[in-house]
């Protein structure tokens, strides 16, 4: 269904009982969907030590891989790190995260996650403050020339995603809100055309 739909992306949420607390699915799962998947694999890792499985996820032909900000203490060294094993490198911010923080590394990314719910559950209410956070990464994104796409992940629906796209949203991430539809694959064309 996803891949005759409009949806750009496989947007793939790896969630390891310890950075988030709930556990997801792992590396043998995310290569089953990536032997289906005929669109490029958004893989966004809500894991600590994000460092140790940059190369298993460019193996199995991942290409953009997001890291959380909160999960890396070395964030420059991840994002080299993920663009040496020849993929595009995201950063993902929990809601309490402020933009300005990646005043530094803006120019080296090629996505930013702004998390709209707290991570680690589907089905999350909307919290509305990620809408200005937005505004205020597209502005740091176009002050510095970066080319840097916006994704925001959770509670997104067609009200909640029309504020993001006006406000500078490039990508919207939808779980629930496509699978629990009675169409799909509308409900993608309903946010596409946003
Ligand atoms: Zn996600």
């Amino acid at each position: 269904m996803i891949n005759q739909s409009d949806a750009d992306f496989f947007h793939v949420d790896v969630m390891d009982g310890n950075f988030v607390p709930n556990i997801s699915f792992g590396i043998p799962t995310v290569q089953a969907v990536a032997k289906h998947a005929q669109k490029p694999l958004d893989v966004h890792l809500m894991i600590n030590n994000p460092d140790q499985y940059i190369q298993a996820f460019a193996d199995l032909g991942t290409t953009y891989l997001t890291v959380h900000y909160e999960a890396c203490t070395h964030l420059h060294r991840t994002i080299q790190a993920i663009k040496a094993a020849g993929m595009k490198a995201g950063v993902a911010l929990n809601p309490h995260t402020p933009v300005h923080l990646l005043e530094e590394v803006i120019q080296d990314l090629d996505m930013v996650l702004i998390m709209s719910v707290n991570p680690g559950f589907g089905g999350q209410k909307f919290i509305t403050a990620a809408v200005e956070k937005v505004a205020k990464l597209k502005q740091l994104i176009n002050t510095k020339g970066a080319n840097t796409i916006i994704n925001v992940d959770g509670g997104v629906n067609t009200d909640t995603g029309k504020q993001l796209v006006d406000a500078g949203a490039d990508v919207l991430v939808a779980g629930s809100f496509v699978f629990k539809s009675e169409s799909p694959a509308a409900t993608i064309s309903a946010l596409k055309s946003l």
